[in-house]
């Protein structure tokens, strides 16, 4: 939680995509998507594995063909976080996904076909008892309603949704979420302020094609973040065109931020100037590669010197004040006898870190 503000979060129904909780004030899950060609069994379970070891709550995979399905059955067997099958056009990818063991299903309503097919996947749905996301898209819209608006705008992906919610309360389905993405913040932000006024079930947000590693890290996290800022939003996705991994970072960074969620290290670090006593930047990049295996979420302040590192410290679970040659180290707020030689920082920090967490896993193991 963050220390100055709570955020409100939109009421919302909850489904569960496997065992993960969607909505109705449940933890903001994490998700990505898999990059490697789906039939290609083994890159596609090593990437799954390595989206779970940085924290990835759900992972969806393109089921584009046949051969692909066939492929998901493989691969749903040997991962444990659940997955959803995403389909575009042909709805029988859906049913076959379903049957190979799918969590859920994301389906896009502009490109997905006639209300008969819908309700195909619905019943499918129904009898595995999976939810599907309704994952309204900017980029293909039905024909109709762009023809209607011209160009793709908040109601138009809102109508477009809407449209789709109307066949599964027809089909009496509600185990579903709702997603109405646009590469445009302005737009994306705004279909979804409408329409989380305007339904009950949880919302999947993102900010859909947002771009490389650092444009659309930029992208996602003021959408996303006017967005959860709002209330609304229960599960995301980071949408960026850099590996899959950096996906679920960032998601987590943007969920730390706003005190929505924890995961692993929260460092505090200066921008640095020429008052620095130590090489800041490389310290903090070198500490964030060598500690990414942590989850346990900590507070770590370092900064180059004394004009803000005390008072950043005293804030932080551990901090570091540069000093000349030697540097302050403080635990809880409290300024620690032993200060660490500069040269030795990495080093040390590492150690005082890994044990900290030791200490913290072990209470809260003792709480439980
Ligand atoms: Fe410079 Fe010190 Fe500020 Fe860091 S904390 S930017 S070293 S003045």
């Amino acid at each position: 939680m963050n220390k100055y503000k709570t955020i409100n979060r939109r009421k919302s129904d909850r489904i569960y995509v496997g065992t993960v909780p969607i909505g109705n004030n449940s933890p903001i899950s994490i998700q990505s998507m898999t990059n490697t060609k789906t039939t290609n069994t083994l890159d596609t379970i090593k990437q799954i594995l390595e989206l779970q070891k940085v924290g990835v709550d759900i992972v969806r995979v393109a089921i584009p063909t046949m051969k692909a399905a066939e492929s998901f059955k493989i691969i749903k067997k040997k991962v444990s976080v659940p997955l959803i099958a995403d389909i575009h056009f042909d709805y029988r990818l859906a049913l076959k996904s379903i049957e190979y063991g799918a969590d859920c299903l994301r389906v896009n309503p502009g490109n997905i076909g006639n209300k008969k097919r819908v309700s195909e996947i619905v019943k499918c749905a129904k009898d595995k008892n999976i939810p599907i996301r309704i994952g309204v898209n900017a980029g293909s819209l039905e024909k109709d309603i762009l023809k209607k608006y011209r160009i793709p705008t908040p109601e138009a992906l809102v109508e477009s949704a809407i449209r789709h919610i109307e066949y599964f309360d027809d089909l009496n389905f509600h185990q579903f979420k709702v997603s109405v993405k646009a590469s445009d913040v302005f737009l994306a932000v705004e279909a979804y302020r409408i329409l989380g006024k305007k339904i009950t079930q949880p919302l999947h947000i993102g900010i859909t094609e947002a771009g490389s590693f650092r444009n659309g890290t930029v992208k996602s996290s003021i959408g996303i973040a006017c967005l959860l800022l709002d209330g609304i939003g229960d599960t995301l996705r980071i949408s960026l065109s850099a590996n899959p991994i950096e996906e679920v970072k960032v998601g987590y960074d943007i969920l730390k931020v706003l005190g929505l969620r924890s995961r692993g290290i929260n460092f505090i670090a200066c921008p640095t100037c020429s008052r620095q006593e130590f090489d800041v930047i490389n310290i903090v990049n070198q500490l964030e590669k060598r500690l990414e295996d942590i989850s346990t979420p900590i507070d770590v302040s370092i900064i180059g010197c004394i004009v803000n590192g005390i008072g950043e410290a005293k804030l932080s679970t551990l901090g570091l004040t540069g000093g000349y040659k030697k540097s302050a180290f403080y635990e809880d707020g409290i300024r620690q006898k032993n200060k660490l030689k500069n040269e030795e920082i990495i080093e040390k920090l590492e150690i005082k870190i890994r044990n900290k967490i030791k200490k913290i896993d072990e209470l809260n193991n003792c709480k439980k």
